[in-house]
């Protein structure tokens, strides 16, 4: 099961490859994440892996006879450059994979042909890891339903269908972009205050989504769905989301069908994807239900997912202005939301999206929804933190938000701590707003 901790997850193991950058505290070789990069040598995306302050070649370490057989042909196999070949495979060989790099990295002294293949962090880079074909984004967090409902129901914020299911949308695939790619704000309708006629024009409240990101690894057939004691066998991985969003587009146009340009614009997801095993320290039981919660149907409820199916990842959300880059300022943390509070796990959004017997493919992205929890310290998006816009928040220049400016750089990052464990990271998610076109 994905859940065990194994040999790869030894807090005593080591890596000789140089960890100086600031970030390379993220990728130990307990960590080893899968991304997708170019160097000035290389111009045709080749597979990586996340090491320290370099990235391991991946093809280069085939070509230099590092892998056993099967494992080298898994990775030919993926000979397009996207990991969507990988992801499709069975566990089995991408556990092979994986130890066989932990044992290839481990130690104190890099050998001279694992060196080879390594290329600094610093000078790849880094694209997007999947081709993603399908996006659903759902809404599994019981504080971020709550604190969105209160601003349109104060009194039933909550609707029955929440303890139900884990609530989603389709989302639009072609817009998932990498972290870095500027956002550019969004023009739509939307409603001025006082008036009743909408007016079209650059979105007036340009709103981030903390989320994760979940890959689907093989996927299942057209009619057969994925059943949740299975679904930890379907999921390859996770990287951080945000899901950009047009608060005052999303306001007008989302009823009855629910969300379509507010969201559709862009979407942004971190370069690494942490596979489920790497994850496995990290596992915990998941938000309790509430006592008012109606029971589990039980195509959604498991006793491993209700024991171990939450991921505890801790996310920081942070802000730099353009100001604030000029006063050479630090970006300034305005979040901290932790997975590990969400009402629904990432196996029921699968179990539950396959229910129908709709079909997902090897690379298709499940949006958790927004990260939120139940402190002031834990909100996933400036609508919550903002109350939908009403109160706003400070920055270190004494400048204000409601929603974010163009010159705004948001960045999400994430990582995993325990004790007794070694601490794995994300990356980082970032973009920064530039002005309309219109
Ligand atoms: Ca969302």
């Amino acid at each position: 099961m994905s859940d065990v901790i194994n040999e790869t997850h030894d807090p005593r193991l080591k890596s000789g490859v140089p960890c100086n950058l600031a970030d390379s505290w993220s990728f130990p070789v307990q960590n080893l994440p899968f991304g997708r990069f170019t160097t000035r040598q290389h111009l045709s995306p080749r597979l990586g892996v996340a090491i320290g302050d370099f990235v391991l070649d991946l093809k280069e370490a085939v070509l230099r006879g590092l892998f056993e057989r099967r494992v080298a042909s898994l990775i030919s196999s993926c000979s397009d450059g996207w990991l969507n070949s990988l992801m499709s495979q069975d566990v089995s060989l991408i556990r092979e994979l994986r130890l066989a790099l932990s044992i290839m990295l481990r130690g104190d002294v890099v050998n001279d042909r694992v060196a080879s293949c390594l290329v600094k962090r610093t000078e790849a880079t880094l694209h997007k890891p999947v081709d993603i074909r399908n996006f659903s984004d759902f809404f599994t967090s019981i504080h971020h339903a709550q604190n969105s409902g209160k601003l349109k129901r104060p009194d039933n914020p909550l609707l029955p269908n929440f303890h139900t299911l884990p609530v989603a949308y389709h989302g639009r695939a072609s817009t998932v972009c990498v972290d870095g790619t500027p956002v550019r704000r969004p023009c739509g309708q939307f409603l001025l205050p006082g008036k009743v006629h909408p007016t079209f024009g650059p979105t007036r409240a340009l709103d981030l989504e903390c989320e994760l990101a979940s890959y689907v690894g093989s996927g299942n057939m057209l009619g057969q769905p994925i059943r949740l004691a299975e679904a930890e066998q379907r999921l390859f991985g996770f990287s951080i989301l945000n899901d950009w969003s047009a608060r005052d587009i999303q306001n007008w146009e989302s009823t009855p069908l629910g969300p379509f340009l507010a969201k559709s614009f862009q979407s942004t997801v971190s370069p690494w994807v942490v596979t489920l095993e790497a994850l496995a320290p990290f596992r915990v039981a998941p938000a309790s239900r509430t006592p008012d919660a109606p029971r589990m149907l039980t195509y959604l409820h498991d006793t491993n997912d209700r024991a171990r199916g939450g991921l505890d990842i801790q996310f920081e959300v942070s802000i730099l202005s353009d100001l604030m880059k000029n006063k050479k300022l630090a970006p300034h943390p305005i979040a901290k939301p932790k997975f590990r509070d969400q009402y629904w796990t990432v196996f029921q959004m699968l179990a539950h999206q396959t229910s129908n017997g709709c079909t997902v493919i090897p690379g298709d992205l499940l949006g958790s929804g927004t990260v939120s929890g139940s402190t002031e310290a834990e909100l996933g998006c400036l609508l919550e933190m903002t109350r939908g816009g009403t109160l706003p928040v400070s920055l270190p220049t004494g400048e204000q938000r409601t929603y974010l400016q163009d010159g705004d750089e948001l960045s999400i990052t994430a990582g995993c701590h325990k004790e007794g464990f070694v601490s794995i990271g994300f990356g980082n998610c970032r973009g920064s707003i530039k002005p309309a076109v219109h």
